[in-house]
């Protein structure tokens, strides 16, 4: 639709402009019907009084054998005559000749100058005529031409004229009056226009206001039904269609979201596809986590992304294939992450194939816990089968009565006590790990100064070094106190582990330093070891300040890459060695665990040939101004 008609596309303006139609039709058709039919009486009105007029005075004209011979009593008659007439009267002869009239002007006369010939010449056949005109003076007449019958002879024609200007004012009036009558009609038809139509408009007007308002999710809306009527019907049945909608949105809401917590909150990552753009239709944020994918603001997350990171194991096209079947499943490594991996195609309505649906589950720490308990299962059986391999063969060769020398006997006899001995260490400290794994462990947690303590370890440890000649110095301050809360047996544990470790894992000779020192909570070390246990999961509270203990020797040190597994269960640099020195490898972890314990920990900084020191962290305790309850 051209511009400027725009109104048009609204039902409203189009009914009004039908209604303005039909009554401008309808009233022109019976005007003009109305001012002909008036136009058409009036002028049989003169014609007819013309004919009468005629029929009353053209007897005695008839009578005459040649009008020309009576002209004089003619027109005396005619001038009479016309006395009584509001018409002009003419009478013509054969020879165009008017001879008689009422206006002497005319007298005389060739008619031709009156009268069209055509129309003279239809009298002289017989016939009635009659022509309308406008003379000079700019009035409208009529002229009626009767023929002068003397028997079957035409002996001249008598002509009428009359003004018919009234007929047409009239005419003119009535225009007026059918005009006038129009613009008033249209103007009601407009206004009744206007008003039906909006009844019928408003409502429809309404109903897609709100329709609009609930596509934008607004469902609060009711449209008033107001009639009975096809709108009416049109209202309810709105009415009804929001009410259902809104309930089913909010179902579907409700699932929408269920679905969306689930999702966001699930462990697995999952990831839908489509199978022709490739795109991720689908994706939650452990997925994104695990895949590692960036996805940016605004775009559009694409699989290729995945593909190229991860290559073949996660090809899309691969998975397509194996999944015509049915969902499949596989295991892949990343990064030093394992993932497990489901995937299966699924289906629209219709049953045909959209895309790959994927699952992932992080499955890194089950498999390393697995391992973990594989190995401790293998390594449990080696260390009991080891000494008792060793009291076995022993036993028997003293049972088999070879052995005959009473100190050969002893000392095979003491290698059993020994083995027996490690044998009940190695059961003793894994009961210990199980109780500290099952939190079992009683602690017997009482402050106390950590100074006399370590004195005494050192002691206790200084005739082991002797044997190796090495020598133990103990940086020990005088008169100062450490005061921590601790269980006293185990602290004395893990210290005895760590002074033996250095004793045995240093050459004769070497030197072990043992010291004590107090480190401030936000010192750099100190903060490090907060961050590094909060890292591990593990709060320590809010300390004032740590109680360290380091013993350093110049032993053989441990191989970088040995470091970070040294405090797992078993760990061992070298294995033979270790065992030779009655080593279980359980030391270290029972250690850290029984910081760990304290709120404290353990670290341990190595080179190999050069040295090791290990540092014990403790909260120190609190001073007593700073004692909540004293
Ligand atoms: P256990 O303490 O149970 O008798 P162990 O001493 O062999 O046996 P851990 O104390 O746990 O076991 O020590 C684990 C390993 O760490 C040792 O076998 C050794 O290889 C290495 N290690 C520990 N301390 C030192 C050290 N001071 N110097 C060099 N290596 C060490
Ligand atoms: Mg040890």
């Amino acid at each position: 639709m051209k511009q400027g008609f725009h109104f048009l596309k609204s039902i409203r303006w189009r009914i009004v402009l039908i209604y303005v139609l039909l009554v401008s039709i309808a009233m022109t058709v019976a005007g003009v019907f109305l001012i002909s039919e008036l136009e058409d009486y009036m002028m049989e009105d003169v014609r007819s009084r013309f004919t009468k007029i005629v029929q009353e005075n053209i007897l005695t004209l008839q009578n005459y054998e040649d009008l020309g011979d009576h002209q004089e009593q003619i027109r005396n008659d005619i001038l009479a005559w016309s006395e009584s007439l509001r018409e002009e009267l003419f009478v013509i002869d054969e020879s165009f000749t008017i001879i008689a009239s009422g206006n002497e002007n005319y007298l005389d006369q060739n008619a031709l100058n009156l009268l069209d010939q055509s129309v003279l010449v239809q009298a002289f056949n017989g016939r009635t005529a009659e022509v309308d005109q406008i003379l000079s003076s700019g009035v409208p007449v009529k002229n009626l031409v009767f023929p002068i019958q003397n028997g079957e002879e035409v002996i001249g024609i008598i002509c009428l004229r009359a003004d018919i200007s009234n007929v047409f004012a009239m005419q003119d009036q009535a225009q007026k009056i059918f005009l006038y009558s129009l613009a008033m009609a249209l103007v009601v038809t407009v206004l009744l226009a206007y008003l039906i139509s909006r009844s019928i408009t408003v409502p429809i007007s309404d109903v897609s206001e709100k329709v609009e308002k609930m596509a934008q999710g607004d469902f609060s809306q009711e449209v008033q039904a107001k009639s009975d009527d096809e709108i009416g019907q049109l209202a309810q049945m709105f009415n009804l269609l929001r009410g259902e909608l809104d309930l089913t949105l909010s179902t579907i809401t409700n699932e929408k979201n269920k679905l969306e917590t689930i999702l966001e909150y699930m462990a697995d990552g999952l990831l839908a596809i489509d199978k022709d753009t490739r795109k991720v239709l689908l994706v939650n944020p452990m997925a994104i986590r695990m895949l590692g994918l960036s996805i940016r603001e605004g775009a559009e997350p694409s699989y290729e992304d995945v593909e190229a990171e991860f290559g073949s194991e996660l090809a899309f096209d691969t998975m397509w294939e194996k999944s015509e079947e049915g969902g499949n499943h596989s295991i892949l490594e990343h990064k030093g992450h394992i993932f497990s991996l489901r995937y299966d195609r699924f289906k629209d309505d219709a049953d045909a194939d959209v895309g790959l649906i994927l699952l992932l589950q992080d499955i890194t720490e089950q498999q390393k816990m697995e391992n973990m308990q594989r190995d401790f299962v293998a390594n449990v059986s080696h260390e009991l089968k080891t000494p008792l391999t060793t009291i076995k063969s022993y036993t028997e060769t003293l049972l088999d009565g070879m052995v005959t020398d009473e100190e050969t006997a002893k000392s095979f006899l003491s290698i059993v006590d020994t083995e027996a001995d490690r044998m009940n260490r190695l059961v003793r400290e894994l009961l210990q790990l199980s109780r500290l794994d099952h939190k079992q462990e009683k602690w017997a947690m009482k402050e106390a100064d950590i100074l006399p303590l370590l004195k005494s370890c050192v002691t206790k440890m200084e005739m082991t070094a002797k044997q190796k000649e090495q020598t133990v110095t103990a940086e020990l301050p005088a008169d100062e106190t450490f005061r921590v809360v601790m269980d006293k047996d185990r602290m004395e544990q893990v210290i005895l582990n760590i002074i033996s470790n250095s004793i045995k894992y240093t050459q004769e000779g070497g030197s072990i330093r043992i010291s004590l020192r107090e480190e401030s909570a936000d010192s750099a070390a100190g903060a490090a070891f907060a961050a590094a246990t909060r890292a591990i999961g593990r709060s320590t509270g809010k300390v004032s300040g740590w109680v360290c203990v380091d013993v350093t020797d110049n032993g053989i040190g441990i191989p970088e890459e040995d470091q970070p597994r040294i405090f797992e269960r078993f760990y061992r640099v070298d294995k033979a060695h270790s065992r030779k020195m009655g080593g279980t490898g359980l030391g270290l972890s029972i250690a850290k665990q029984i910081m760990e314990g304290h709120g404290g920990g353990i670290q341990l900084e190595s080179k190999l040939g050069e040295g090791t020191r290990v540092t014990l962290y403790l909260p120190a305790a609190p001073t007593r101004g700073m004692r909540d309850i004293e």
